[in-house]
């Protein structure tokens, strides 16, 4: 069974007091859960200048609650000005980075080739890759959600070299999903990840323990439906993980699921 995942991706949202006071209380949350992080792993994606402060209000490097950046560039270091490397989030306590989420692709041209180079970039390091895919609703229209879907993991799977694989972290979240408010039904959702578990337990005997999560529009009243589908192995939140209350619903949901 791949472990079960519950990451909040805050994207550009908070201040580095608000982010403080959103990790502070998802840290106390926790800890009253009946929670084993072996089980379900539970992380936090805030903007790149919220990582040094939300590392604090997490615990250090005793924290139970991973650090997790929202994005990287695939170069080591040089004349990139406004590029952070994946060292850079390393030396800060980053564990996981997300990898070619579907804003990156539309709004700053992110390509399955820099999320190829971006994959490696991140495995060859230590750290765990959070890699996105999912389909724009013309493309599920036209029926062609599956060679999308899997064309984005090839180009994933590209960057993964032999045993890295067990760091490699997969989201399925549909792009009509995302900040919509349009949840894919248990069944579509369901589907996919199939697609995408069959993928990967073909690409190496490991494959079949990369966690696939499913991301677009989860809320703490449809987690329990999705947890429970057969192939969806915990959740990538964006809008309802800024509330210290429905993340933890969330992660509680997952934890009930698993
Ligand atoms: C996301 O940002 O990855 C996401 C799934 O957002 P939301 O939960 O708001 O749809």
């Amino acid at each position: 069974m791949p472990q079960r995942l519950v990451i909040g991706n805050w994207k550009l949202h908070l201040t580095a007091p608000e982010a403080v006071a959103l990790a502070d209380g998802l840290a106390k949350g926790l800890g009253t859960l009946d929670w084993d992080p072996a089980r379900v792993g539970v992380g936090v994606a805030p903007s790149f200048p919220l990582l040094v402060p939300v590392a604090q209000a997490l615990g250090g490097e005793d924290a139970r609650i991973d650090l997790v950046a929202q994005a990287c560039h695939p170069e080591h270091g040089g004349a990139f000005t406004g590029a952070v490397s994946v060292e850079q989030l390393a030396s800060v306590g980053v564990r996981r980075v997300i990898v070619g989420h579907s804003e990156r692709r539309r709004i700053f041209g992110v390509d399955d080739p820099q999320v190829t180079r971006a994959v490696h970039r991140v495995l060859d390091a230590g750290l765990s890759a959070v890699a996105c895919v999912g389909e724009t609703l013309a493309e599920r229209n036209a029926d062609r959600a599956r060679d999308v879907v899997l064309s984005q993991l090839d180009a994933v799977l590209q960057g993964v070299k032999g045993s890295a694989i067990e760091r490699l972290i997969v989201a399925y979240e549909p792009v009509w999903a995302i900040g919509t408010g349009q949840v894919a039904t248990p069944e579509q959702a369901g589907e996919v990840h199939g697609w995408i578990h069959e993928r990967l337990a073909s690409f190496h005997p490991s494959g079949s323990q990369v966690p696939v999560l499913y991301g677009g529009s989860v809320k703490p009243g449809n987690i329990a439906e999705l947890a429970t589908t057969p192939g969806i192995d915990g959740a990538l939140v964006g809008g309802a993980s800024l509330d210290t209350d429905s993340f933890l619903k969330i992660v509680q949901g997952v934890i009930h699921a698993s």
